[in-house]
């Protein structure tokens, strides 16, 4: 089946046609058919962008006010005989959605009742520059196309199987009482993804096995990975917190913002944007965001380039060590974002003194795989690493499949309080 995938930002709709069903799913041959964006919604000069494989990439700009006219304009695109791929829009049989927060209600992906929808606005409070941008797409799509199934998948669900323990901060419990605040992170669909498809490729069954999963992308994050639920992961409340990011900071002394504020005169505004824009591999390098960048003023003997490096690094080792001891021992550590996928240094860095937990990196398999999947140790080592590309959107497309076949996995309730 066509499956339109959306992804909808304040200002931007990306978006995919995927062709999978159940059959496609086991064999891994789900086909990307068409992907592109619309972007600078609310402005006069919205651009779409349409790439479909094997012809060139089209583009067009018109004023674009909001969300309904941007998915509007894309569906037209897609129909459209010359630079389209379909013939009508009833050819797109349902539609997944990205949905950022789906706080301590959802812990899988679910058809949008209009109950759900419901509690869907009710977690945006706690992301609230994100599930209203998400809402807005999913309102625009449905008056569009409200003859077929919407699902809504959440980045935050595969981890609601963290037990208390993990997800709890050390503050008063009355504010997790009140606010619901605690660990939620991110990423789910893609941790949930890799390591799947990391034990598709060892031929493991993946409740039986142990994994780390690092997602390295211009937002970074770990999972640890217990007989195929998450126990824990690195980003928290909001993705700010964990491993060094493109531009977020991850962990910190949290007394560093008060200290600041009163030192620097800087309103909580101007933290936080410190914090998640000014921070990370930017505001240490003062290079780049972007791991390429940083490399490349690195190799020329950059040292701030190079101490961003190595902090990031060190700060991905340290995790996945935290996370083999809370594990009682990994049986394998999966790479994937574009970082993880693309980068040998990273990995190569990151690993380098892990024989004793069991990790024999085979560095020329470490050097040759980039921008492919598959094992990078060696024969022996007892520990299995993996590079695994991630791809969200076949996952939220998949996810659709699952639930309008009523096999979305069920997860057991998560360790609740009074
Ligand atoms: P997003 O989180 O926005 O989806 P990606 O997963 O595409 O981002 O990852 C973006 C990051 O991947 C950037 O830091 C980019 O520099 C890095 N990256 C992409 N290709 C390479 C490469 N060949 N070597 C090192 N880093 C790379």
């Amino acid at each position: 089946m066509k499956i339109l995938v959306l992804n909808s930002g304040s200002s931007s709709v990306k978006f995919q046609i995927i062709e999978t069903d159940l059959k496609r799913m086991k064999a891994h041959q789900d086909t990307m058919l068409a992907t592109g964006l619309v972007e600078k919604i609310g402005l006069s000069d919205s651009r779409l962008v349409l790439k479909i494989p094997g012809k060139s990439t089209y583009q067009d700009y018109h004023e674009i006010l909001e969300h309904r006219a941007a998915i509007e304009w894309v569906l037209r695109t897609l129909v459209d005989p010359e630079h389209g791929l379909l013939k009508n829009v009833e050819e797109i049989e349902a539609v997944g959605h990205r949905v950022v927060h789906g706080g301590e209600e959802f812990a899988s992906s679910v058809l949008m009742t209009p109950d759900v929808v419901e509690m869907i606005e009710s977690c945006s409070v706690l992301a609230p520059l994100h599930n209203p941008a998400n809402l807005r797409g999913y309102h625009a799509a449905h008056a569009i196309l409200p003859d077929v199934p919407h699902v809504a998948v959440f980045d935050t669900a595969y981890h609601q199987t963290m037990p208390a323990h993990a997800y709890l901060y050390g503050i008063p419990f009355q504010f997790y009482k009140k606010h619901h605040l605690r660990r939620y992170g991110f990423h789910g669909t893609s941790h949930r993804f890799v390591s799947f498809r990391a034990c598709q490729i060892l031929g493991w069954k993946r409740p039986e096995k142990k994994l780390i999963t690092c997602h390295l992308g211009n937002g970074c994050s770990l999972a640890a990975i217990d007989h195929g639920k998450s126990i824990d992961t690195s980003m928290g409340f909001t993705p700010l917190e964990g491993l060094l990011m493109g531009t977020r900071s991850g962990d910190l002394d949290p007394a560093i913002i008060p200290w600041l504020m009163a030192m620097e005169e800087m309103t909580l505004h101007q933290i936080n944007t410190m914090l998640n824009k000014h921070s990370g591999l930017y505001g240490v390098s003062g290079v780049s965001s972007d791991m390429r960048e940083v490399l490349k003023a690195r190799a020329k003997g950059n040292q701030r380039a190079d101490v961003a490096f190595r902090m990031f690094c060190y700060r991905l080792k340290k995790y996945i060590g935290a996370y083999a001891a809370a594990l009682g021992g990994p049986d394998a550590v999966i790479f994937t974002g574009g970082i993880g996928e693309n980068s040998p240094e990273v990995r190569e860095w990151t690993l380098e003194g892990m024989e004793y937990m069991g990790i024999e990196l085979d560095h020329e398999k470490n050097a040759a795989m980039v921008g492919d999947e598959g094992e990078i140790t060696t024969p022996d080592s007892k520990v299995k690493v993996l590079v695994v590309p991630t791809n969200e959107e076949k996952v939220i497309a998949r996810d659709v499949v699952r639930v309008l076949n009523g096999l979305m996995p069920t997860f057991d309730p998560p360790e609740t309080f009074d």
